[in-house]
């Protein structure tokens, strides 16, 4: 590229290859730097709510290419195996990232996005310009700057963001298996310490997903261990986890995962996806509010280089309100939800309050949930 892209992207997981696609779209200048080469598997759930499917459509996106695995169930069972189970109010589909964010890489391609595989090490905002460098010696000028690069990156670091300077005690472990599910249910049960997700997505192919607290994770020896002795005392994982075979060499396993409050923007950067905030992953909505964050910023990034937003002030002002009005309430939820299922008591309670006004449970979701987003 010989002039100066309109927008760098730095990330490109679903919040910022879904904001490359739709700048592209509109003949901006994209460049999307990701370190990582595609395709390649994600620790996540990989449960996406439908809400996301018209937004899809009016990029061009066909994920029924994908063969996603519709899902429209939910089961929710406690660390003693108590369960309930429902429907979920909008539904939603199983897609593992490998394809998904794979299929978003190459239509931006297609989009005319330029993507280089490097990582950023660098973010200077000097006389309102943008200079942004790379490992390998990279550097590009530009105007905006949209971070999408996810929940923990060496760029936290380099801004000095509030919450990497804490300790976040979560860790999430993740594979694929060969095995008996049905199809159209999200299976969401308890354990010592945390929880765990199971769906199908394409290919019948089973993810199984957990989150759980570094200091009951610490005292096994290893995964198959903590697995045998913790997660087993739930029957429900025990029958699954018994009745699969997995078809990863071994399960993918991050660390560090903090559900701590960030800002939308820092140092004139707009933050989107997992950067901007990351929800507990028990509401599985983390992907749909990726792809919202991403549709948000690239309309107002539209109106400002368009002249009809006047300032980069008035840009960072109108990008943080419309983002903590659309997504605040669901990160705070989450937050209580996940407290609740750390406490015995309490989520016996829960299941108790459950079970005699089972209409709770769709409401529960719709609190993390958003609408569809057109
Ligand atoms: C255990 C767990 C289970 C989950 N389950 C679900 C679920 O079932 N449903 C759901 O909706 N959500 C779920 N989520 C949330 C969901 O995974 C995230 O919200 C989603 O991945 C956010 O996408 P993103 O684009 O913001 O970040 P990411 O997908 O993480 O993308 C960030 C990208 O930035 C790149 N990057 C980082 N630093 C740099 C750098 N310096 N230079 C270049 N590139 C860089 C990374 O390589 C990465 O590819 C789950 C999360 C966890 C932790």
């Amino acid at each position: 590229m010989k002039t100066n892209p309109d927008v760098v992207i730095i990330g490109g997981g679903l919040a910022g290859l879904t904001s490359a696609i739709h700048l592209s779209k509109f003949g901006l200048r994209v460049v999307l730097i990701e370190k990582n080469e595609f395709p390649k598997h994600k620790v996540c759930g990989e449960y996406i709510s439908n809400e996301v499917l018209p937004y899809f459509q009016w990029l061009g996106i066909e994920i029924t290419d994908l063969k996603p695995s519709p899902i429209s169930k939910i089961a929710f069972s406690t660390a003693k195996g108590k369960m309930i189970s429902g429907n979920l109010p909008l539904g939603g589909f199983g897609i593992s990232r490998y394809e998904l964010d794979n299929y978003l890489y190459l239509k931006a391609i297609n989009n005319g996005c330029q993507i280089i595989q490097d990582t950023v090490t660098d973010i200077q905002f000097i006389a309102d310009e943008f200079r942004i460098s790379t490992s390998n010696t990279l550097e590009l000028k530009s105007k905006i700057v949209i971070g999408a690069f996810g929940k923990r990156s060496n760029i936290d670091q380099k801004l000095n963001r509030g919450f990497i300077l804490k300790k976040s005690p979560w860790l999430a472990v993740k594979a694929h298996y060969s095995g008996d599910f049905p199809n159209e249910l999200v299976g969401l049960h308890n354990f010592k310490g945390g929880y765990c997700g199971v769906s199908k997505v394409e290919n019948n192919t089973i993810n199984i997903c957990y989150l759980v607290d570094y200091g009951t994770f610490k005292q096994y020896k290893n995964i198959e261990d903590f697995q045998s002795k913790v997660i087993y005392k739930n029957p429900h994982l025990k029958a699954i986890f018994e009745n699969c075979e997995l078809l990863f060499e071994k399960p993918l396993t991050i660390s560090q995962i903090s559900f701590e409050e960030k800002c939308t923007v820092e140092n004139h950067i707009l933050m989107i996806g997992d950067t901007a905030g990351l929800i507990h992953p028990l509401c599985g909505n983390g992907m749909a509010m990726a792809i919202h964050s991403a549709k948000m910023v690239s309309e107002l990034i539209i109106d400002f280089l368009g002249n009809k937003i006047s300032s980069r002030k008035e840009l960072e002002e109108k990008y943080s309100q419309e983002w903590n009005a659309t997504f605040k309430n669901r990160l705070v939820t989450g937050r209580y939800l996940s407290k609740i299922l750390q406490n015995e008591n309490l989520t016996s309670l829960l299941m108790q309050l459950l079970t005699i006004f089972p209409l709770l449970l769709p409401l529960i979701i719709k609190k993390t949930h958003g609408k569809s987003i057109i």
